[in-house]
């Protein structure tokens, strides 16, 4: 069970009974494909959202770290490979796109249990403390007493939310300024001269505009230009019972964590004392394994709450591209997407959603150039599950030897 779905209203939106005429439909209702109705609607177009449930996808299950993020691309590589004026630009849209969620929270009247600032990476080893700019003693402040810590690395940029509850408000945003949701799935996709078609729950829609915000879960039979272009990955994560001690310490101090791994794990204190931990590196979605590893983990981490019971577990997946930065642009005349957040995306799929908006409206954006073009596709596509599971049996045995 998904303790966002538990602690949040459950918004039901009706099936589309009759034929729809809309200038822009777009397919997903999460973070991006909202804040683009959100950024229509308000301007006065007329918007139209398909998704069986507002939040379905990831956008309902992630862990609520309105972070800086959304791509994997290092730094130094980007700059080698797209120069260093859009490597700072993608820096700095990075940091806008937390901006802009907390701007929206706050235009918006959206209460989204906002808590916790900033982001730790946990150093559990002298090799990953040379980044830190925290030590260990430092890290205790922020009521994180994680057993073998030597330091941590603090972005004061970032804080955490409620999932579930900013999808809803969003919701409700789009639908005061006069945009349209069904609860349907899109069956079929028919691009034409004068109007894209749509099939969906039994009702035909015509759009002059398609937006595509499904990340992860693309549907690719529908829309063969977005064949292959991510790889899916699966995150998965626990929330405790509430802990006691903690409830105490957590109003005063509390960030947002994760360690300094390549197939990481994260976790945050929530506001009502509980703590949820999660992890990548999971292969299907349906996986029992993966929450044994992760509380195994969550045991290693804090001994002292070897007997706090897990109450909520969940699993969703990410979207990664082979280029490892996102995509925000148009797939084919007047059909556009954004996608690849790299289990970032919050922020970032918040903004990418209202760049496209701007795209659409043909206002001027401030998309960092390498984000516009659209990423290779994977080469033999249907094995995407055999390259991840080959990239962690590489990556794990790393994972521990930086940890030693
Ligand atoms: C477990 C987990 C933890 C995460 N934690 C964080 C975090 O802490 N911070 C962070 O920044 N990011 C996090 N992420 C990543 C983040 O959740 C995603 O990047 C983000 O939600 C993507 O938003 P989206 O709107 O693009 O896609 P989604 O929210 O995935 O929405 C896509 C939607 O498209 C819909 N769709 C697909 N096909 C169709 C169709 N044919 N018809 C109608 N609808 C369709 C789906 O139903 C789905 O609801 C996490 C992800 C997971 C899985």
């Amino acid at each position: 069970m998904n303790y966002w779905h538990a602690t949040a209203a459950a918004l039901a939106l009706a099936a589309p009974a009759q034929d729809i005429d809309c200038d822009v439909a777009i397919i997903g209702a999460g973070y991006t494909g909202l804040n683009a109705a959100l950024e229509l609607a308000r301007s006065g177009q007329r918007v139209v959202v398909f998704d069986e449930a507002p939040g379905w996808g990831a956008s309902g299950r992630s862990g609520g770290f309105c972070c800086v993020g959304g791509g994997v691309l290092e730094e130094a590589s980007m700059r080698r490979r797209y120069g260093a004026s859009a490597a700072q630009k993608w820096t700095a849209w990075q940091r806008r796109a937390v901006q802009h969620v907390a701007h929206v929270l706050e235009r918006e009247h959206i209460d989204a249990d906002c808590f916790g600032l900033g982001e730790l990476c946990i150093a559990r080893s002298p090799r990953q403390a040379i980044a830190s700019n925290l030590s260990a003693a430092q890290l205790r402040q922020y009521a994180m007493h994680i057993k073998g810590a030597q330091g941590a690395h603090y972005e004061p940029i970032g804080f955490g939310l409620h999932p579930q509850r900013y999808v809803n408000g969003l919701v409700e945003a789009v639908q005061r300024a006069g945009g349209r949701l069904f609860s349907a799935r899109v069956e079929q996709v028919i691009p034409g001269s004068q109007a894209i078609r749509l099939r969906a729950g039994g009702a035909q829609c015509h759009a002059q505009q398609l937006l595509i915000a499904c990340n992860a879960y693309a549907p690719e039979a529908l829309v063969p230009q977005l064949a292959g272009r991510v790889c899916p990955a699966v995150s998965s994560i626990f929330v405790t019972e509430p802990i006691a001690p903690w409830q105490e310490d957590v109003p005063r101090f509390c960030a947002m964590a994760y360690d300094a791994r390549s197939v990481l794990h994260y976790f945050r204190p929530l506001p009502d004392g509980r703590v949820l931990f999660g992890g990548r590196g999971g292969l299907s979605e349906s996986s029992d394994a993966m929450y044994c590893a992760l509380r195994q983990r969550f045991d290693d981490y804090f001994p002292q709450w070897r007997d706090v019971r897990t109450q909520f577990q969940w699993q969703g997946s990410i979207a990664l591209t082979r280029r490892g930065l996102p995509f925000i642009g148009e797939l084919a005349p007047g059909i556009w997407s954004a996608f690849g957040y790299h289990g970032n995306g919050i922020a970032a799929g918040s903004l990418a959603g209202t760049e496209l908006a701007r795209l659409i409206l043909g206002k001027a954006g401030s998309i960092p150039s390498p984000l516009s073009t659209l990423p290779k596709a994977f080469v033999l596509a249907s094995w995407r599950r055999a390259y991840l599971a080959a990239l962690y049996a590489v990556l794990r045995p790393i994972d521990a030897w930086r940890d030693r």
